[in-house]
C-alpha cells in the first residue's frame, strides 16, 4: 500500500467535513487516498463509538478512499506525547503518503490542536533512519493544513465544485450525528444546521476563487508558480 494524500484528523467526521470535497477530487484524479481519524467518538453526546465506526465505513467508501484507519486514542484526551507521535510514525511508514493534511495549528478544540503537533513531528521523525520505530523511514513531501475550522487567510483554495453534491452525502452518512432533529443542530455549531453550514462556507471560499464550492489550506512554504499567465483567478 502507498497512498498519495493522507488526511489526519482529530475524531471522524472531522476529515469529511474539512476536506470531504478535496478527497474525493484526488480520487477523481486518480490518486490514493486514506484518512487517519485518531480516537473512536466515544465522548459524543449522541451515539455511540461503534455507531461512528460504521459511519465512518460508509462514508469512506462515498469519498472512494483506499483505506481507513483509527489511532484509538482518548477522546477529549488526546495528548501531544512522545508515544502519539511514534504512533502516527508507524502509519506513515507503512501507508507512505505524498502528500498529508493536518488540521491547521490553532484551534478552539485541544484534540485538534494536538493532533497537528502530533502529526507534524511525525511527518519529520518518520524519515529519520536511526529512529526507534518499525519500517522504512519514509517523509511525506508536502503537509497542507486544514484551515476550514478557522478564520484564518488561506495560502490557497481547493476547487471542489464538481465534488461538493458527494462531500454532503459523504457527511451525511454520520446519521448518529447529523440527523436534521433539534438536538443535532446544538452539536456542531449551536443552532445551526451542519448541512447549511457546509453550503454557506463552501460556497464562501468558492467565491473567492470564482467557482462554486471550494476548501481552504495553508502551508508554511513559499508557493511556487512556475508559469505566471497560467493563474486562474481575475485580480479586477
Ligand atoms: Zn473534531
Amino acid at each position: 500500500m502507498k497512498l498519495d494524500v493522507l488526511v489526519i484528523a482529530a475524531h471522524r467526521d472531522d476529515a469529511e467535513i474539512t476536506s470531504g470535497g478535496f478527497l474525493i477530487k484526488m480520487h477523481d484524479l486518480g490518486y490514493k487516498t486514506g484518512v487517519l481519524d485518531f480516537t473512536r467518538g466515544e465522548m459524543g453526546t449522541k451515539g455511540t463509538a461503534d455507531d461512528r465506526e460504521r459511519e465512518a465505513e460508509t462514508a469512506a467508501n462515498a469519498m472512494g478512499l483506499s483505506i481507513r484507519e483509527n489511532l484509538g486514542l482518548p477522546d477529549a484526551g488526546v495528548a501531544f506525547a512522545r508515544e502519539n507521535v511514534l504512533k502516527v510514525v508507524g502509519v506513515l511508514r507503512r501507508l507512505r503518503p505524498h502528500l498529508v493534511v493536518l488540521p491547521y495549528w490553532e484551534h478552539r478544540h485541544p484534540d485538534h490542536t494536538h493532533c497537528c503537533q502530533i502529526g507534524k513531528e511525525a511527518c519529520y521523525f518518520s524519515g529519520l533512519k536511526k529512529l526507534d520505530s518499525d519500517g522504512e523511514p519514509h517523509r511525506p513531501h508536502k503537509i497542507l493544513y486544514s484551515t476550514y475550522y478557522r478564520d484564518v487567510r488561506a495560502s490557497f483554495v481547493v476547487d471542489i465544485s464538481n465534488q461538493f453534491d458527494r462531500k454532503l452525502e459523504a457527511v451525511s452518512c454520520y446519521g448518529s450525528q447529523f440527523d436534521r432533529t433539534p438536538e443535532s443542530k446544538q452539536i456542531f455549531s449551536p443552532g445551526i444546521d451542519i448541512f447549511e453550514f457546509l453550503r454557506t462556507r463552501d460556497r464562501a471560499y468558492g467565491i473567492q476563487i470564482r467557482r462554486q464550492y471550494g476548501e481552504p489550506y495553508v502551508v508554511s512554504e513559499m508557493i511556487e508558480i512556475d508559469d505566471p499567465m497560467k493563474m486562474t483567478v481575475p485580480s479586477v
